[in-house]
């Protein structure tokens, strides 16, 4: 945990470190790791790996409604630090159904 890097984005960025802390997000992360517990992005490319992160599907946008509603992918490390940051960044977006499949 690096806690003391000045590169807090926005406020919003700050609320939502906030909410990943809660132990509401804990209890919602485990549900979806215990529920789908492989990585999705990387059964797209038919490979098994195990899932540790839950991405947020939809890019939650300073609503924290969004935040708390999903949908919810299971994702590898790997993954989540490349495609889950570009997403997060606005770019390369794909956005999934609630049946997994693009929007
Ligand atoms: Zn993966």
């Amino acid at each position: 945990m690096k806690s003391d890097r000045p590169d807090q984005r926005s406020a919003e960025a700050d609320v939502y470190r906030r909410l990943y802390k809660t132990p509401q997000w804990r209890a919602l992360r485990l549900s979806k790791l215990s529920q789908d517990p492989l990585c999705q992005w990387c059964l797209e490319r038919e490979i098994v790996e195990t899932a540790t992160e839950v991405h947020h599907a939809r890019p939650h946008r300073g609503d924290e409604g969004a935040f708390w509603r999903g949908p919810f992918i299971s994702t590898c490390k790997a993954c989540h630090a490349s495609r889950g940051q570009r997403e997060d960044l606005g770019q390369d977006v794909v956005t999934f159904r609630a049946d997994g499949w693009p929007a």
